[in-house]
């Protein structure tokens, strides 16, 4: 009899009680709101912007409702107008080309390699069709970022960071964030840190960080932004800038802080169950794990492999013999999307030409969440369930 895996795959962990306990300090007060403090008291929201600038080594932070607001709060803060086109990922994850589309721009979508990275060759291939890039590390996945760069400075492409799965990796040591103009962050609960819903963003640049301020609500209350620029730099940028509100508030900021001081713990622990997973599935045949980079520091908080060359009725048959065992794949390459979208022929408001050799990639990529409530041994039970299946179908369809 075939050993079945119970946990799930969506449970996270509870908030630390020192975040509880600081959100219960917030409501028993009742001050949730950014902007009303007392005499002497400063926001949950400012030291969590302070606390998160300093992690990274950012000039400048600012906390807001949710990743997505992050990301098109940066794209109006660089400058970008309705009709504009926008450089991004084929793959990724569908708030990336709807930020893109809140602003009234229009995506050119790059492709994907089997290592999981945008595919620089057509990157510079596209650079000359938009001014900005918003460049999604999707699961994780960090491209080489100094020939990114390289290519962007050539073709006087500014680029922004969505780092929804990125939160605490780094290129060289560099953190994931600090290398574009702009760092897009999410503390939605199947991020590196939960409140439910949220966001960061980080920037050196003073007028974008100013911009983005005033884009997020803060009437005239900058002042109050410590983790902001100074406020001569607000001179004509608070009348020129319209209030699109999306602010976050005491409470979420309460809860995450904790979490943030906990993320290098749990960066590792994370690592600790992907690299569990990975060496029971890795050497199975017919399987292809994605080697990562020397260069790159990774938080495994999901991980994904490749079925090459596999049909679809393969892909589907293993994933079904998961299932059955308890362990839940998600497979990028079906007809239709099941759960969220990932794909650039899934977002039909925007007219993409056909992309083969992405489709080849995204055709065989399978994709798992490892949620932090997985033990080492789970994550062993899970690894060796998707060998045994894997081969069997592989062996089978041969
Ligand atoms: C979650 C996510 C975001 C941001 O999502 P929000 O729900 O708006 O916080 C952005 N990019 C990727 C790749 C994501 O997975």
């Amino acid at each position: 009899m075939s050993d079945v895996f119970k946990g799930s795959f969506t449970q996270q962990e509870p908030i630390p009680e020192a975040g509880i306990d600081a959100a219960v300090a917030v409501m028993r007060h009742g001050r949730l709101h950014r902007y009303n403090t007392v005499a002497g008291e400063t926001a949950q929201t400012v030291l969590l912007e302070q606390e998160f600038a300093a992690s990274v080594g950012a000039k400048y932070c600012l906390a807001v409702a949710s990743g997505g607001y992050a990301m098109a709060t940066a794209l109006r803060a660089v400058g970008v107008k309705a009709g504009d086109r926008v450089l991004t990922n084929a793959f990724t994850l569908a708030p990336v080309p709807g930020a893109i589309a809140a602003v009234g721009a229009v995506p050119v979508f790059v492709g994907v390699t089997p290592q999981l990275v945008l595919d620089l060759d057509d990157l510079a291939a596209k650079a000359d069709q938009a001014t900005v890039l918003l460049l999604s590390h999707m699961r994780g996945h960090i491209c080489d970022m100094e020939r990114l760069m390289h290519i962007c400075a050539r073709a006087g492409v500014t680029m922004i960071e969505d780092c929804a799965h990125t939160m605490g990796a780094a290129w060289k040591g560099k953190p994931s964030g600090t290398w574009g103009t702009v760092g897009c962050y999410s503390c939605q609960t199947y991020k590196h840190i939960n409140s439910g819903e949220g966001g960061l963003l980080i920037t050196d640049d003073a007028q974008i960080a100013a911009r983005a301020i005033m884009y997020s609500g803060s009437y005239m209350l900058y002042e109050s932004h410590q983790a902001g620029p100074p406020k001569e730099t607000f001179e004509t940028i608070r009348f020129e800038t319209p209030n699109i509100s999306g602010r976050m508030d005491n409470l979420r900021a309460a809860i995450l802080r904790p979490q943030l001081a906990d993320l290098p713990t749990q960066c590792a622990r994370w690592n600790e169950r992907y690299l569990a997973v990975e060496n029971d599935v890795a050497g199975t045949v017919g399987l292809t794990v994605i080697q990562r980079p020397a260069e790159e520091s990774f938080v495994g908080s999901s991980i994904q492999f490749l079925l090459p060359d596999w049909t679809g009725e393969a892909v589907q048959q293993a994933v079904a013999r998961c299932a059955a065992r308890g362990v839940e794949l998600k497979w990028f390459g079906g007809a239709e999307p099941v759960g969220f979208t990932s794909r650039y022929d899934s977002w039909r408001y925007v007219n993409a030409p056909a992309m083969p050799k992405s489709d080849q990639v995204l055709a065989g990529i399978i994709d798992m969440r490892v949620p932090l409530t997985f033990s080492l041994e789970d994550c062993a039970q899970i690894g060796r369930i998707i060998r045994e299946e894997v081969s069997r179908v592989y062996q089978a369809s041969r």
